[in-house]
């Protein structure tokens, strides 16, 4: 959402409470290009909610000189959610990271995704729970030894970008914490389009997770390839599989238009225009004391 708002600079969206994450942390490189990002964009700090979790990365609202609100663990997205249909004038923006979104609040992802509710999701995925000093998370890799898990861990992975990709949501992207640019771009266009954007933007630990390190990405991020048809479901889902063989794509996966949850609600009230049949006050009036 632009406004007539003189233009700012990326650190004019910076608060005053200086960030708190542990030195070498990935959400340092998030926390600069979303900034960047809101910048490009000349987003109206007074029209601007980010909506967290709990987590590392979900002390992200603090760091932002806009509205924020930190909410319960796994709960961003149906806060950021109702915030987003009470107020469809506000741009809304869910932080979080892999923990508080695909475990925790795995269950929501699905139901905001395939409803195209028009918000931003952007997720740190550092495969670990840092807050709570270590714990296998749901995008760990099998095997992988943690403090809850000495002799590794026994369950397969969540891969949240198919998992977004098959439940309906109109933007998939994926970032790397080291690539400022492309996170800068990619939150750009998260924000501009019209329905649910999830990006999930890998953002190493290097306190907790020994495993994957910034040495550990050096080979494995790759560009997608520019002729990649972000308009294709088959050709973005096999991207978010590359996971399987340890790749991770970096870019734009799918984007695609769709009505979003507040427009097909705007057409059902259109129809029933001149009918009192969804006044709220008729159904509760047997309640009143
Ligand atoms: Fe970042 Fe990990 Fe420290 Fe949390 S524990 S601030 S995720 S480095
Ligand atoms: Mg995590």
């Amino acid at each position: 959402m632009t406004t007539a708002q003189a233009p700012l600079k990326a650190k004019d969206y910076k608060s005053t409470i200086p960030p708190t994450w542990c030195p070498g942390c990935g959400d340092y490189g998030v926390l600069n290009s979303v900034l960047k990002a809101f910048a490009a964009l000349n987003l109206d700090i007074n029209n601007t909610v980010l909506v967290s979790g709990i987590g590392c990365s979900s002390r992200f609202p603090y760091f932002v000189k806009t509205y924020g609100l930190h909410t319960a663990h796994g709960r961003a997205l149906p806060v950021a959610a109702g915030l987003k249909m009470a107020r469809p004038d506000l741009e809304v923006i869910s932080f979080g990271g892999d923990g508080d979104g695909f475990s925790i609040g795995g269950g929501h992802v699905p139901h905001i995704a395939r409803k195209n509710t028009d918000i931003t999701y952007i997720m740190m995925d550092n495969s670990i729970y840092g807050l709570t000093k270590g714990q296998s998370s749901p995008t760990s890799q099998t095997g992988m030894v943690t403090t809850i898990t000495p002799y590794g861990t026994p369950d397969n992975p969540v891969n949240p970008l198919a998992f977004c990709l098959t439940y309906g949501a109109t933007f998939v992207a994926q970032g790397y914490s080291s690539k400022p640019k492309i996170v800068t771009d990619l939150v750009i266009k998260a924000i501009e389009h019209r329905g649910f954007s999830f990006v999930n933007i890998v953002s190493p630990c290097p306190t907790f997770n020994k495993v994957n390190t910034f040495d550990f990405y050096k080979d494995l991020i790759e560009e997608i390839p520019e002729d990649h048809d972000t308009s294709d479901l088959q050709a973005a889902l096999a991207l978010a599989l590359k996971a399987k063989e340890g790749q991770v794509p970096v870019g734009l996966f799918y984007q695609v238009q769709a009505p979003t949850l507040l427009d097909r609600l705007n057409s059902i009230r259109e129809k029933l225009d001149g009918s009192d049949d969804y006044d709220i006050s008729k159904i509760i009036e047997p309640y009143k004391p």
